[in-house]
């Protein structure tokens, strides 16, 4: 067989020298570009943001104002002004007005799973579908049967948090803000040593002018809960921490949607939500704003357990259908940005410790089994 010139390493010898070089000059830049794209795709973030919005419920986030539910006026005090807010006449200007940014940036530059009405399921693990058991199943990668009550009870297992504030290159850059006073006990604070501003605790001397204010007005601020802070307050702390800590992998918890939603106030759950929304845009540009994270961040953002339906909407418990159902949304590098995910195979809530990791560049192996990673290898 006679040898054939390569297309891609070969050229005519009789080539004059001009034409010669710009053919390398071209196969140079081609192989350039080949290697940025297998670069990009497999390139992971330097920082990581985990935001959970506590039973926040998919029916929401991907077709936003429920119907039954904002025409009710046990749920909603006052239907008019709630529908003027956030009433449209599809599911899709429904869901853009509740949360703009989930439907504007991350649909476009990122991946939502969890819209059942297009074949992508998402599934807590645990049974027991409330807080701490999903809290831990979030943070840890696995469920715990023994973990059955929200009790202030300092967790066993270790989390994703400690572990990665262990690696090397991270050590004292992990921390969380949360509003629920019982997160110092899911992230196991005293033994963990990740730092944990959670309920109504102030920012810890020394404070930034900023902090030293929102500690006052926190402390000024009535609440509608007793363990549960307005999610202002957990968000402006992160945000601060991010300007002047240098942090690489931070959760933010936040938890109005969960307690408007036991209380049966379905206008003000909605407006949490779209807060929310509004919350993570905020930390989105800053981060986009800051050369020390930008473009090398990535978001990672997630619920504890899903709600039941109609007048069970307030309600999350063990055997109450739909309380196993939950939403995943990824932005940043590292993601394979899909938009709106569709038939996809279910993914679990197990999943998301491993893809806090692979995103971070770290192959998470602890003690047990852990959920797959959703971050392509
Ligand atoms: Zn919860």
């Amino acid at each position: 067989m006679q040898p054939q010139p390569s297309t891609w390493g070969g050229y005519h010898q009789h080539q004059p020298i001009a034409q010669t070089v710009i053919t390398m000059r071209r196969q140079v830049f081609i192989l350039f570009l080949i290697l940025a794209a297998f670069s990009q795709a497999a390139r992971s973030a330097d920082q990581v943001l985990l935001i959970t919005l506590d039973g926040l419920r998919w029916q929401e986030l991907f077709g936003g104002a429920d119907a039954e539910l904002i025409n009710d006026p046990t749920f909603t005090r006052d239907p008019e002004a709630t529908k003027k807010q956030f009433w449209r006449d599809t599911p899709e200007a429904r869901r853009q007005a509740l949360m703009p940014f989930f439907w504007s940036t991350i649909a476009a530059q990122g991946t939502i799973y969890g819209n059942r009405n297009l074949g992508s399921p998402v599934a807590v693990r645990n049974d027991q579908l409330f807080s701490y058991p999903g809290y831990n199943e979030i943070l840890t990668g696995a469920p715990d049967p023994r973990i059955d009550s929200n009790a202030k009870v300092p967790n066993r297992n270790t989390t994703v948090l400690e572990w990665v504030n262990r690696q090397p290159g991270f050590e004292g850059r992990v921390a969380a803000f949360a509003s629920w006073d019982v997160f110092p006990y899911i992230i196991n604070e005293a033994r963990s040593g990740v730092p944990v501003n959670a309920g109504f605790e102030s920012a810890p001397e020394p404070v930034s002018e900023r902090e030293a204010w929102l500690n006052q007005i926190q402390a000024q601020t009535p609440s509608p809960w007793r363990t549960v802070r307005l999610d202002v307050f957990t968000h402006q702390y992160a945000l601060e921490h991010l300007r002047h800590g240098s942090p690489r992998l931070l959760y933010v918890a936040y938890g109005e949607t969960d307690d408007f939603a036991h209380d049966a106030e379905y206008h003000h759950y909605l407006e949490a939500a779209h807060r929310a929304d509004g919350f993570i845009r905020e930390l989105w540009t800053f981060v986009q704003s800051d050369p020390r994270y930008r473009d090398r961040t990535t978001f990672v953002i997630t619920t504890d357990h899903g709600r039941g339906s109609g007048p069970r909407w307030t309600d999350h418990e063990a055997g109450l259908e739909g309380a196993e159902q939950i939403w995943i949304a990824l932005l940043g590098p590292g993601v394979n940005a899909q938009g709106e995910a569709s038939n996809t195979p279910e993914l679990g809530q197990d999943q998301i410790a491993a893809t806090v990791t692979a995103l971070l560049g770290l192959n998470y192996v602890t003690t047990g089994p852990v959920g797959e990673s959703l971050i392509p290898p």
